[in-house]
């Protein structure tokens, strides 16, 4: 297997190094692209308008929606490169690899000729509305409902773990309209402008300190007919497609950088001894390298199929599991490795506390984009052979 850069990726690469060394700073160890406060969100849009005006920004979208039309191998070099600066890329997520792909698959010319552009410029962010209470595996079960009304929907019911819902300023939204009709048969998906009234959105404290997630309260909100994407029934097929881009646009992001993780493990003492003179770290630090060199290669399988159009199928199953269950195996042993002092935080703390938000927030990278025990499922199911779950 070839792994190195095809020319045309070289030179793609060069000119995307360049760009950002011109344009940001390096990524230094301490650096967190945050997508939180009114701050980082200010800078979330210049950055996103920056990349826009210089013709990074869609580069996968069709050029007649303002993209640049390239494959997705070059996503992947740009995703590559950008992970060394210090860009605030988390800003505009939901936008470019959930809302807009959307849209170009599945909006009409007006969703499209409304949406896409502000996506790519930095007016617009996007958030997904898709989770509720009682509705997160199980999607197809949401019961936030949607009632006809004259010119609109009217749309009550309650969302949550909904990621920069309280900066938003339009959502993606699953909602009920036949609660007769069998469970996916029932849905619809629709384009809800955040700041409509009866739109109350409060923010969730996370185990790390960040304020990243909302709950999301609809009170009576009216959606015109216009921000319903295909038709009424459409919403399970939309969000499937929905789902099929954040899949995606994981896969071309999932890395792990093991280089602050080396580096502690070389300096780190135990008892006034270096800590990688000991078996047992020594035995620990080799398996998480090897299972990184082992997702990694992985990971180039799942973008592979991506990139020549065919479904990774359960490959991409197995690098969410591994790679979810390696962030929290290198997020453990960084923070013991530091003994008392990994008890500190923020500034206190080694590296400014990166490796405690790192052990911290790993524990979301087991829920977020389908759970561990549902990529089991699907690796049971479709790799095993094993019989389907009883519903
Ligand atoms: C960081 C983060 C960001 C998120 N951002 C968004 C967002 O922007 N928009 C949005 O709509 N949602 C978002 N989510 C929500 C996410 O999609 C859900 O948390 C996820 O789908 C799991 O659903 P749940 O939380 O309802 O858990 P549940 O589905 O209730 O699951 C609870 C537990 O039961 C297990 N379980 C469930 N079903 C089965 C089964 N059939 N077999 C075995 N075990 C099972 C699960 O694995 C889990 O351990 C986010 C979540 C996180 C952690």
């Amino acid at each position: 297997m070839n792994l190195d850069d095809a020319p045309e990726q070289a030179a793609l690469r060069a000119e995307v190094r360049a760009w950002l060394a011109a344009n940001a700073e390096p990524r230094v160890r301490t650096s967190l692209d945050r997508a939180e406060s009114p701050a980082d969100i200010v800078r979330g849009r210049d950055w996103q308008r920056t990349k826009y005006e210089a013709g990074w920004a869609g580069l996968t979208w069709p050029e007649r929606f303002g993209g640049a039309g390239r494959p997705l191998i070059d996503q992947i070099v740009w995703d590559q490169e950008a992970a060394e600066f210090d860009v605030p890329e988390e800003t505009f997520i939901v936008s470019t690899m959930l809302a807009g792909p959307t849209l170009v698959d599945a909006g009409d010319e007006g969703q499209q000729a409304r949406h896409l552009p502000p996506m790519l410029d930095g007016r617009a962010v996007w958030c997904q509305l898709f989770s509720e209470p009682s509705a997160g595996s199980d999607l197809a079960g949401v019961s936030t409902r949607a009632v006809k009304v004259g010119g609109g929907w009217r749309v009550s019911g309650q969302k949550v773990w909904n990621s920069g819902a309280h900066y938003a300023d339009w959502g993606l939204l699953l909602a009920r309209t036949d609660p007769a009709a069998a469970k996916h048969a029932g849905l619809s998906y629709f384009l809800l402008d955040m700041r409509a009234p009866g739109v109350t959105t409060r923010p969730i404290r996370q185990i790390t300190g960040a304020r990243h997630f909302n709950e999301v309260f609809l009170d009576d909100v009216f959606v015109p007919d216009e921000e319903l994407v295909g038709a009424p029934g459409d919403g399970w097929r939309i969000a499937r497609i929905t789902l099929a881009h954040e899949r995606e646009g994981l896969a071309v992001r999932r890395r792990v950088d093991l280089a602050a993780f080396l580096e502690l493990a070389r300096a780190a003492t135990v008892d006034g001894a270096p800590a990688a003179g000991r078996a047992d770290v020594r035995q620990e630090v080799a398996e998480i390298w090897l299972r990184a060199q082992a997702l990694q290669l992985l990971n180039y399988r799942v973008l592979t199929s991506i990139a020549r159009g065919t479904s990774p199928g359960a490959a991409g199953s197995v690098g969410k599991l591994l790679g979810a269950a390696l962030i929290n195996r290198v997020g453990r042993l960084s923070v013991a490795l530091q003994g008392p002092e990994g008890l500190l935080d923020g500034a206190d703390a080694h590296d400014g506390g990166r490796s405690q938000y790192a052990f911290l927030d790993a524990v979301a990278r087991r829920i977020a984009g389908g759970s561990d025990e549902i990529q089991r499922d699907i690796i049971s199911e479709r790799v095993l052979g094993l019989p389907r779950r009883s519903q």
